[in-house]
């Protein structure tokens, strides 16, 4: 099995994109750690994998709150043997023009795709450091790690962020053989984009249907969504390449959508 018993700690994974690399890397031989806000969520997406708790299991963690970070990682140390990959994925999204954004709805997201990914990966790397035995971080940016879109100012702050930490990493992590990454998926059908079709709607006076063709997949090559398992698979080829060779990157994986 291409993971062959290595712990992931996966933020967000109650849902959407994150709840399907549980299910890829725990079907590749790995041990999840589902971490997220929403503990029911999280508990009953461990207990369908594996309910006996030995190789998955759901850990309580708002990103943005550093003791619940450090303990939720310390807890996943102790359960699952240690940590050998980081998924930061956890994420919102907020759309509106600037001109009416409220102050508190930026630092929000802000506080949940930044200091999340800082406080995760902060708390990721003492441990693999420690352990010696190498790692791999992976964050979840976005086609907005690359490009721009109207109404999402914060979003597209937050994910061109990422890109900035994943470098860093990538060069203090190298002497520990810890990788880092970021993938960029376009638009992918989840809870998140659902509630985006009709605000998107309402913000720029068209139809739900206009927002989905001539908004999110206008760019693409073939006017399909990217789906979870796309977003899993690139990230399970992340987490289980085995050198340095492959650090420091950012994957677009997004019908086309952005083009390097
Ligand atoms: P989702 O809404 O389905 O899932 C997000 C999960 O994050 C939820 O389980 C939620 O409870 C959790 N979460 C939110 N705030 C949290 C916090 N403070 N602490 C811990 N967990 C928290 O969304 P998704 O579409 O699966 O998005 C996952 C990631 O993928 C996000 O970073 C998002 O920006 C990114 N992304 C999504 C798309 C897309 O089209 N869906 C495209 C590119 C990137």
């Amino acid at each position: 099995m291409t993971l062959n018993d290595k712990v992931a700690v996966i933020t967000g994974a109650a849902s959407g994109i994150g709840k399907d690399i549980a299910k890829v890397f725990f079907a590749a031989g790995g041990k999840v750690a589902i971490a997220d806000l929403n503990i029911d969520a999280a508990t009953a997406t461990a207990a369908e994998l594996d309910p006996t708790g030995a190789r998955a299991i759901g850990v309580a963690m708002n990103v943005t709150d550093e003791a619940q970070v450090d303990n939720g990682m310390a807890s996943v140390v102790a359960k699952l043997g240690g940590i050998d990959i980081l998924v930061s994925n956890a994420g919102i999204q907020t759309v509106g023009p600037i001109d009416q954004f409220a102050f508190a709805d930026w630092k929000k997201l802000l506080a949940i795709h930044l200091d999340g990914a800082f406080l995760t990966t902060r708390a990721a790397l003492r441990q693999m450091y420690a352990q010696g035995r190498g790692g791999s971080v992976i964050y979840m940016g976005s086609v907005h790690s690359k490009e721009a879109s109207m109404l999402k100012a914060p979003y597209v702050t937050a994910k061109h962020g990422l890109i900035g930490l994943a470098k860093v990493v990538a060069k203090e992590g190298a002497k520990h053989g810890v990788r880092a990454n970021v993938i960029c998926p376009g638009f992918v059908r989840t809870p998140l984009v659902e509630k985006q079709i009709p605000e998107q709607a309402r913000a720029l006076g068209i139809s739900e249907e206009d927002v989905i063709k001539t908004v999110m997949l206008k760019e693409t090559v073939d006017g399909e969504f990217t789906t979870v398992d796309d977003v899993a698979q690139t990230a399970l080829f992340l987490a289980s390449f085995p050198t340095n060779a492959l650090t420091g990157q950012s994957i677009v994986v997004s019908h086309g959508w952005f083009m390097q």
